[in-house]
């Protein structure tokens, strides 16, 4: 059983290294792939979530910091009504679906 003291701590390191590779995404890609593997390590140790602001943020392959136009490139496929993310790093694609407007069917 992990003390929650240290899950709150995690939780605060986690939160510092997301920023970090956020700010470092741009002038230092690497570095910033490494404060998120650090993130994702201290996640997995102390059982605590990734905050919210890093959700869809970087790649899960490569660890790099998503900026869109920098290091993602950010597609709609409106026909199959996807969001598709391409990491710029190493080519990784995220697929997630969006809803599209509810519209009376035609007949
Ligand atoms: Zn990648």
């Amino acid at each position: 059983m992990i003390p929650p003291r240290w899950r709150r701590i995690a939780r605060e390191r986690v939160s510092i290294l997301v920023r970090l590779a956020r700010e470092e995404a741009r002038a230092h890609p690497e570095r910033s792939k490494r404060y998120i593997e650090l993130a994702m390590k201290i996640a997995e140790k102390y059982k605590v979530r990734l905050p919210k602001s890093a959700k869809r943020k970087f790649c899960k392959r490569c660890r790099a910091y998503w900026i869109p136009g920098v290091s993602v490139s950010v597609r709609l496929k409106s026909r199959e009504r996807i969001i598709a993310y391409i990491c710029a790093s190493c080519g990784y694609e995220k697929r997630y679906p969006y809803a599209k407007k509810a519209r009376k069917a035609p007949n």
